[in-house]
């Protein structure tokens, strides 16, 4: 099963103008994913852009655009973005997707009325963008929000990262399919089917999933006493299955005045969050003064 590359070309109210997609093979060259967006560019009309924007899986290196650690892609220490400037002749940003998707709600979706907020995501990872005083919070190099690898139990399965009982085995698509197959479904839609239809122990799966990630959002709640919760990404067409349990492991768990107000809202800009929040930060560098910016 191969993987996609979505590019879109974006205007400055965070509308999609043109879009242009490519799939390529699981594992990719990083020579391979260059040039891809060098074409994905030129079709979308590089000579009116005012840069490249990348939201990327895993811990990058914003400052620097390089991909540090990427499991789903296998890569480690990728420069994307100076290869890229060099063919394109404008200025490359890397970000990780989750954070790109953050900026993206923070700007033109659920999170604008925020100024402090958790832009959390399930899908094949759980992940989480953090708001604090109105900026992303990158953390020293970019790294920030890695919410999947918290760990919710020392003495849990084995996580990809090499750790144990990280919230990613605990309510994310790798749990989904490990409970599956234990149930005997042939895959995650079935026992999501399974559960809409009232079967205990696919019901049983959801609800859990939604448990353990309310463990992962009260600690982050406790840490940052955020105004919202933002829940996002691919596997949001099953909330009606885990969020009720999620809303309840919060707001009942956690340490009280964190909680008392905090809004759990859904995202609103879908799949296209990842798009645009990439061209929000090629805006959001583009106008910030020269003096201010932080980015390559
Ligand atoms: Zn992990």
């Amino acid at each position: 099963e191969g993987t996609l590359l979505r590019a879109a070309r974006v205007n400055l109210a965070g509308e999609v103008r043109a879009r242009y997609e490519e799939g390529f093979d699981p594992s990719p060259k990083p020579s391979k994913i260059i040039s891809l967006v060098e074409k994905a560019a030129k079709r979308l009309n590089a000579e009116r852009i005012l840069g490249v924007g990348i939201s990327i899986s895993g811990f990058v290196d914003t400052i620097n655009g390089i991909d540090i650690y990427s499991p789903i892609l296998g890569w480690e220490n990728v420069d994307l973005a100076e290869p890229l400037e060099d063919r394109l002749d404008l200025p490359v940003h890397l970000e990780n997707d989750v954070n790109a998707l953050t900026l993206a709600e923070h700007w033109h979706g659920a999170g604008a009325d925020y100024r402090n907020f958790v832009c959390m995501t399930v899908g094949e990872g759980v992940g989480a963008g953090v708001v604090v005083d109105g900026s992303l919070y990158r953390g020293a190099f970019g790294g920030a929000g890695e919410v999947g690898h918290m760990m919710i139990d020392p003495s849990g399965p084995k996580c990809r990262c090499g750790e144990n009982g990280c919230l990613d085995v605990f309510a994310s698509d790798q749990y989904l399919r490990r409970e599956a197959t234990r149930l005997a479904y042939a895959d995650i839609d079935r026992m999501e089917q399974a559960a809409r239809a009232g079967d205990a122990q696919a019901i049983d799966v959801f609800e859990k999933m939604g448990y353990y990630l309310g463990i992962g959002a009260k600690n982050l709640v406790n840490l940052l006493n955020p105004q919202a919760i933002v829940l996002g990404g691919e596997r949001m067409e099953a909330s009606d299955l885990f969020s009720p349990a999620f809303e309840a492991e919060v707001r009942e768990h956690s340490f009280a005045e964190a909680a008392k107000d905090l809004e759990i809202v859904p995202a609103l800009l879908g799949e296209d969050g990842f798009l645009i929040g990439a061209a929000t930060i090629v805006a959001a560098e583009f106008f910030r003064l020269p003096t201010e910016r932080t980015l390559g």
